[in-house]
Parts: C-alpha cells; sequence; structure tokens
C-alpha cells in the first residue's frame, strides 16, 4: 500500500485491451515506471461484454476478468467523447457509431448531421468532452479507479490525420489545433515537458501518482 491507502502495483501487469493503438500507447507510458506490460492478445484472453452503463464501469468489466483469468494484475480503460447538445451521445457508444468497419469519418458525419438537426452551429453549442476512465484490478478483487476529461469543442469539417477516432473534430479548451493536428507528444503533452492534456493523459498521471513509484 502507499502512503494514501492505495495499492502499488508491481511485477507484471496484463493490459485488458485488444485495440492495439490503445496497448501500444499504455505499454509507452507503463515502460516509464519499469512495468512490465503482457497483452491480452498475447494470453489469450477472451473479450468480455461492456455491459456497464458508465465508462467507469466498462473498465472495470475488462480488468476484473483478466485479472481473474490470468491471475495476475490487470489494467483497462474505456473512454469516448461526450457531446454536450447531443445529451451525452456518443458517450459510452462511441467506437459503436464509427459501425463495424470502424469508421469514424462516417461518425464525425452523424454527428455533425445531429449538431445541425439541433441548430448547434456556433461555437458555445458546440461543447464536447473526452473521458478516460482507468482501472487496475487484481486477482483478489482489489481495485483502483481513475478517471479524467479535456474539454473542448466540435468543428467541421474535421481537421488533421493524426491520432485517432474523434481526434479531427476535436478541439481542446485553449488551443488552436484540432487533436488530429497534434503530434502525439502534444496530445498527451505529459510531464515532465507538459501539464497533462489528452484525457488518458490526465488519468494516466493519477494513476502513475496513486499507484506507481
Ligand atoms: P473503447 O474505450 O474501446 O470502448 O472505445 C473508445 C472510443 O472512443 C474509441 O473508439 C474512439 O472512437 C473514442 N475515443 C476515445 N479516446 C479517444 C481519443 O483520444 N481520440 C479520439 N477518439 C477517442
Amino acid at each position: 500500500m502507499s502512503a494514501a491507502g492505495h495499492r502499488h502495483i508491481a511485477g507484471r501487469l496484463v493490459i485488458a485491451t485488444h485495440n492495439s493503438g490503445k496497448l501500444r500507447e499504455m505499454r509507452e507510458l507503463l515502460a516509464l515506471y519499469g512495468v512490465d506490460a503482457i497483452s491480452a492478445d498475447e494470453m489469450r484472453l477472451s473479450e468480455p461484454e461492456e455491459t456497464g452503463a458508465t465508462f467507469r464501469a466498462n473498465a472495470r468489466i475488462k480488468a476484473d476478468a483478466a485479472a481473474r483469468i490470468s491471475a495476475l494484475p490487470a489494467f483497462a480503460d474505456d473512454s469516448g467523447l461526450v457531446v454536450d447538445a447531443l445529451d451525452g451521445a456518443p458517450g459510452i457508444h462511441s467506437a459503436r457509431w464509427a459501425g463495424p468497419d470502424r469508421n469514424f469519418r462516417r461518425a464525425m458525419e452523424a454527428i455533425e448531421q445531429q449538431l445541425r438537426a439541433r441548430g448547434a452551429t456556433k461555437p458555445e453549442q458546440r461543447k464536447a468532452h473526452f473521458v478516460s476512465a482507468l482501472c487496475v484490478a487484481w486477482p483478489d478483487g482489489h481495485v483502483e479507479e481513475f478517471e479524467a476529461r479535456v474539454d473542448g469543442t466540435l468543428v467541421f469539417p474535421p481537421r488533421g490525420d493524426q491520432g485517432f477516432g474523434y481526434d479531427p473534430m476535436f478541439l481542446p479548451d485553449g488551443h488552436t489545433r484540432t487533436f488530429g493536428e497534434m503530434s502525439s507528444d502534444e496530445k498527451h503533452s505529459l510531464p515532465p515537458k507538459g501539464k497533462g492534456l489528452s484525457h488518458r493523459a490526465r488519468a494516466f498521471m493519477k494513476l502513475a501518482e496513486a499507484c506507481l513509484a
């Protein structure tokens, strides 16, 4: 246990994701702290159904399942885009809006269509935020959970071809370029160079402070 009562992550950790982009990002972040991460694919773990009603619940379902099957601590993330004018959609269904072929151009067009249908054309009517919920679960049932967000405005047409998902449509507050126009270093802006910008970087910083040396 650390001073604040959080459990420390030591030794090997399973990353409960089958998404290669997320896996690479998480592995890089954990390697900075000397954590040896193995992927759910390498462990041949199957993916549980994400039946939770919140990002936090879904991250927990994934981490818990991987920890129980592998008998190792497991780490999972659930994330998505929450649009104010669309009553929080796509939210936990962010991946689903892109369809089986993961077409995010189409998903961004669908968001734009719905914003227009509601007359949301001014920037202040187009506020949105990304959320990242992280969960580390141990085989004995202990969990550590962290969540963070980044606020911004949705632009159309999408700008930039870096990042993934809804990045080209998302202009973070205080910036002039979308996540799609930023390098991954800039999007995350991790310390010591930055103060943390992306939802995932901000959530990871909380986790690192609580559970990593
Ligand atoms: P899940 O966490 O795997 O259920 O899916 C999250 C979905 O939210 C992704 O497929 C993206 O559509 C979206 N998303 C989450 N984080 C980001 C991000 O940093 N940039 C762009 N889209 C994101």
